[in-house]
């Protein structure tokens, strides 16, 4: 026993003599929190969450979480782009307020973010995995990160000693982390918040060894949407650079015949090279298990040579069984970690919540990637369980909710202050089944990152539960949708005379949120010479 702890212990029996056991009993009883985050995980890609991927099964122990807890059916980020969401996340606070607006800009770990207030409300707080907002993290007591997107295999973590590598699949050595410090890492004395944030299943989709062979018996089910080819949206949606068709790369993006001496192939363009960066990181036997796996599937390619709608059908299935198989990792996770909880008697005090940092496209209207307001990368997984508060197989499939949100509800859930500043609202009632008269009917959204990879302009917009409204302001072009009679948005009825009176109060209510939030960021950047000439080439088709 260090003479700490005997300090504490006189401390503890002199607050029993003078009769002040209560406040401190009361104060550990306040709730730990384990968050776990991925990043790019679409709803719909999750069990629970009903989508048309249910049919694979793909994340049961996620799937048990939502049994054991409540889902959130309308769950939606701000900024549907991995920084950004993370930066809303910490600060409560929209994008162009806390500085963050796209992945190109650093956080200001300075500024007023709730892991701060946690700790100085009595909370030990770690974080694990991806932060993704640059710079050296604050308000956690123990951390170790990936640097920037970070590696699939044997990555460098960046940690408060320095920079080191571990070797493994970055997946389970995020959770080995996690788990690690709950065993042993913390301040038992203290409730806690623990970030788990993987950087799976984000790009490029490098599964573990134990899954590349995964799915190999099936074939996946297509989206309804995969060979969309955006006849009635604005022009953005044709101008993008994010289709599994002409822009997703067979070889940075799905491997075929991917050797580590193809580092620097002048194919991969003005990309990241991070699987060949990573390919020349693996172990023989990794290396070994990556060839045994993947090698009979690019012979089958090759043999087979599929062409025009056929060889999108091919990558389809090889993007979305990459992705599936960085998901079972990831669900992995989940399963270890509530595990750990049970073992060490923590999971009756400990809510557990699952996230991502927003939706993806798994071949939604021909796409991968993110970005746009459309539903698939606007929604974002929300799971929470809450043992003897939250009833068991909730569904609130009303309520509209924020990664906005999050900081305020951690605060709530600790009893600490909730500053003015932040934007959002904590979502405790909701956990507690109530349903507040006063909560949003609206939700606000503002992407920012343009020109940049995948050409999605910025745009702002407004979504309620059954109508969207978004504006590419850049270009004032405009699109609406009726959620209620066209969920895949295929219809863009901007134009449409019948729902003139209803964009015309959508527009007045996306004033009053651009006010409310007090929004004025949209600086009307001039467009490029090439971009002009999109819209030239729109007008004259
Ligand atoms: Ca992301």
């Amino acid at each position: 026993m260090n003479s700490t702890s005997v300090v504490h212990i006189g401390c503890v029996m002199l607050a029993v003599a003078a009769g002040f056991l209560a406040p401190v009993t009361a104060a550990d009883e306040r709730p730990n929190i384990v968050f776990i985050f991925s990043d790019d995980h679409a709803p719909h890609a999750i069990g629970a969450y009903n989508g048309w991927l249910k049919s694979v099964n793909p994340t049961p122990n996620i799937d048990r979480l939502a049994e054991q807890g409540m889902l959130f059916e309308q769950s939606f980020c701000t900024n549907s782009i991995c920084g950004p969401s993370r930066a809303v996340i910490m600060s409560g606070k929209h994008s162009h307020k806390n500085g963050f607006m796209n992945n190109g800009n650093s956080f200001d770990w300075d500024q007023q973010i709730f892991p701060k207030l946690l700790q100085q409300a009595g909370y030990t707080t770690a974080l694990y995995g991806k932060s993704h907002l640059k710079g050296q993290p604050q308000g956690f007591d123990d951390w170790k990160v990936l640097p920037g997107q970070g590696l699939y295999y044997n990555p460098d973590l960046i940690t408060p000693q320095g920079r080191t590598r571990i070797n493994g699949h970055c997946t389970d050595i995020v959770t080995d982390l996690a788990v690690e410090w709950l065993k042993q890492g913390r301040n038992a004395d203290q409730p806690f918040m623990l970030m788990v944030q993987h950087k799976a299943p984000h790009r490029n989709w490098m599964p573990a060894e134990r899954h590349l062979t995964l799915y190999d018996d099936m074939d996946i089910p297509e989206p309804n949407t995969l060979f969309d080819k955006w006849h009635d949206n604005a022009p953005p949606a044709r101008y993008q650079e994010l289709e599994i068709d002409r822009h997703m790369h067979l070889n940075f993006d799905l491997f075929v015949d991917l050797k580590p001496e193809f580092n620097g192939n002048a194919l991969m363009g003005r990309f990241d090279r991070s699987a060949w960066r990573n390919m020349q990181r693996m172990s023989p036997a990794q290396l070994e298990a990556w060839y045994a796996a993947y090698g009979p599937k690019d012979a089958a390619f090759h043999r087979d040579a599929p062409v025009a709608d056929d060889l999108v059908r091919w990558k389809f299935q090889r993007y979305a069984k990459n992705y599936l198989r960085c998901i079972k990792g990831v669900d992995e996770s989940v399963g270890r970690l509530m595990q750990t909880l049970e073992d060490l008697k923590l999971d009756d005090n400990t809510i557990v919540i699952y996230s991502s940092d927003q939706g993806f496209y798994v071949g939604d209207h021909g796409w991968y990637d993110k970005r746009w307001m459309y539903d698939e990368s606007l929604k974002m997984p929300f799971i929470v369980k809450w043992p003897g508060t939250i009833a068991p197989g909730s569904r609130d499939a009303s309520h509209m909710i924020q990664n906005l949100d999050y900081a305020e509800t951690f605060l709530d859930l600790a009893g600490a202050p909730i500053p003015a500043d932040m934007q959002g609202r904590s979502l405790v009632p909701l956990f507690k089944g109530k349903s507040p008269e006063d909560w949003r009917k609206s939700i606000y959204y503002h992407y920012y990152e343009y020109p940049s990879v995948h050409m999605v302009p910025r745009h702002y917009g407004v979504r309620t539960d059954k109508r969207k409204l978004m504006h590419f302001y850049q270009f004032d072009e405009w699109e609406f949708y009726d959620l209620a009679n066209d969920p895949d948005e295929l219809v863009n009825q901007y134009e449409n005379p019948e729902y003139a009176a209803e964009i015309a109060a959508a527009k007045r209510e996306l004033e009053r949120l651009r006010t409310f939030y007090d929004d004025d960021s949209d600086v009307r950047v001039k467009p490029a010479a090439w971009q002009l000439e999109m819209r030239t080439t729109e007008s004259a088709n």
